[in-house]
């Protein structure tokens, strides 16, 4: 009879990978898969393990097969269209956790927000924020607001392209965004799980630069005196947005690194207006 443990042998992927798929196919936990493996399977469960295994191997992201993707402690819902939540991206979300310590009832803006994995995580550990969210992909939208309601968190979530989507919108406190950023050249676009995420939230088709400097020309009219903008960028691309952060007026401009050293977010102190 054949088990967990006889179908995964030499099936080609990691084994933390079989352990999550098998996961899916029985919705058991992995305590209960690792004492069960040598259990009888219904025919079923093989052949959809082998469904999900075929696709995996094809190179479809572990998040798109799964549906989910775990992100500052908390699954939030995933699908092919929108950008699957990266560990680097929690630095964005620290940071701006940590700004907002000193704000009393800040209002809060996540520009291009995908599946909400920003603007949620903000406001269910910033209390007393309120927090806008846009995307101009109505695909993405209908995941944030699942993920927001799934997770218990306010949103308000507005469709539009960057600042088109604010209507009567302004006053922010603080401004958030992990855009676009890879260059349409990039080798990358075509490589692993990129390949599987939708285009227009991978990159702006240009210089990778165009939906930052995009964000940062715009920010100053929609931020109060002394809030603050931070953005997430490519490893490259740190000293560039300094320069657009302060041609823009803002001050305070920094760089902080991610987990592997790389300097990963930007930002700064409106003080005009
Ligand atoms: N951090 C992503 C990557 O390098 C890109 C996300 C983005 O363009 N905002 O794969």
């Amino acid at each position: 009879m054949d088990s967990v443990h006889s179908v995964s042998q030499a099936c080609g992927l990691p084994r933390l990978e079989v352990h999550m798929l098998w996961q899916q196919v029985l919705q058991v936990s992995r305590a209960w898969l690792i004492a069960h493996d040598r259990d009888p399977l219904a025919p079923e469960a093989i052949a959809r393990f082998h469904d999900l295994q075929a696709r995996r191997l094809a190179g479809e992201p572990m998040a798109y097969i799964l549906g989910y993707k775990e992100f500052m402690g908390r699954d939030f819902r995933v699908s092919p269209g929108v950008l699957i939540p990266r560990p680097e991206t929690e630095l964005l979300v620290e940071t701006a956790l940590d700004y907002l310590q000193r704000c009393r009832a800040p209002r809060v803006l996540d520009l291009g927000t995908g599946a909400g994995a920003i603007a949620i995580s903000i406001a269910l550990n910033a209390s007393g924020a309120s927090i806008a969210a846009t995307d101009v992909s109505m695909d993405a939208l209908a995941v944030a607001r699942q993920n927001a309601q799934a997770l218990g968190a306010r949103v308000e979530f507005l469709s539009g392209s960057w600042y088109d989507a604010l209507v009567g919108h302004s006053g922010f406190d603080l401004i958030v965004s992990n855009p676009p950023y890879i260059a349409a050249c990039d080798p990358h676009l075509a490589q692993g799980d990129l390949r599987f995420e939708p285009v227009q939230a991978l990159t702006d088709g240009s210089d990778g630069l165009s939906a930052l400097r995009t964000i940062v020309q715009g920010a100053g009219a929609r931020l109060k005196p002394g809030a603050a903008l931070f953005l997430e960028h490519g490893w490259d691309q740190a000293k560039a947005v300094r320069q657009l952060l302060q041609q823009a007026g803002f001050t305070q401009v920094a760089s902080l690194q991610d987990l592997a050293g790389i300097e990963r977010v930007s930002g700064g102190i409106y003080n005009q207006g």
